[in-house]
């Protein structure tokens, strides 16, 4: 079983043979086709297991497809995450995985280190991507320079941290907020109460991946 297989985009496929990715994980192998499919998904995965890799890649592909029928600029993609340090982590994961599809996919990651300007004028364009904590998002949601009409695809990256670093009222805002049909992938290192929580916060319930 290789990535050939699983029918992504040349173009992403080029991507991961220049990181030299031989063959994909076990969280990838399990995840990438049930994500592909358009399910939404709870997947127990931990840090160094290419958990990353696992949803940016069959993101990546949704957008790619999104694009040949859509030309007008809007965020197809919110990438939430409990910590700054793993916003880093996975913006720099898309860079590499976008890197011979760039000028289609632009990705932006919000902080609290940037100031409201630079958060509103990355926001602009509408990028394809958005990597935000709940708090920031919510923020730009609420400020109304971060629009979720047109979202294809929600991501909670580590979503057993995400309530228990107080993002409880974050998340119910903009869980209101998320268009119905949106693919709703969820990136958890354990299936805790607060996991379950967060699937009714956001009416999903997902197909679990309990690896
Ligand atoms: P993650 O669990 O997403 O934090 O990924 C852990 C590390 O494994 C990262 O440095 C990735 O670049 C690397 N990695 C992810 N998937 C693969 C793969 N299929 N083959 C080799 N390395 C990988």
């Amino acid at each position: 079983f290789s990535f050939t297989d699983l029918g992504l985009d040349p173009r992403l496929l080029q991507a991961i043979a220049k990181q030299k990715f031989e063959k994909p994980t076990l969280v990838q192998r399990k995840a990438i086709p049930l994500a592909l499919s358009g399910q939404d998904v709870l997947c127990k995965a931990k840090t160094g297991s290419g958990k990353t890799a696992a949803y940016v890649l069959p993101l990546l592909a949704s957008i790619l497809k999104k694009k040949q029928t859509t030309t007008t600029a809007s965020t197809s993609a919110l990438v939430l995450v409990p910590t700054r340090e793993l916003a880093d982590q996975i913006f720099k994961a898309i860079e590499q995985f976008a890197s011979f599809c760039a000028k289609d996919i632009q990705a932006v990651k919000l902080t609290d280190k940037l100031t409201d300007a630079v958060q509103r004028s990355l926001l602009s364009n509408s990028p394809d991507i958005v990597i935000s904590t709940p708090a920031r998002a919510w923020h730009n949601v609420n400020s109304s320079a971060l629009s979720l009409d047109n979202l294809i695809c929600l991501v909670l990256d580590e979503a057993d941290l995400m309530l228990s670093y107080g993002y409880d009222e974050d998340m119910k805002n903009l869980a209101k907020l998320v268009p119905k049909g949106v693919q709703t992938i969820m990136m958890s290192a354990t299936l805790s109460a607060e996991v379950d929580a967060l699937k009714e916060i956001f009416y999903r319930d997902p197909t679990l991946l309990d690896l």
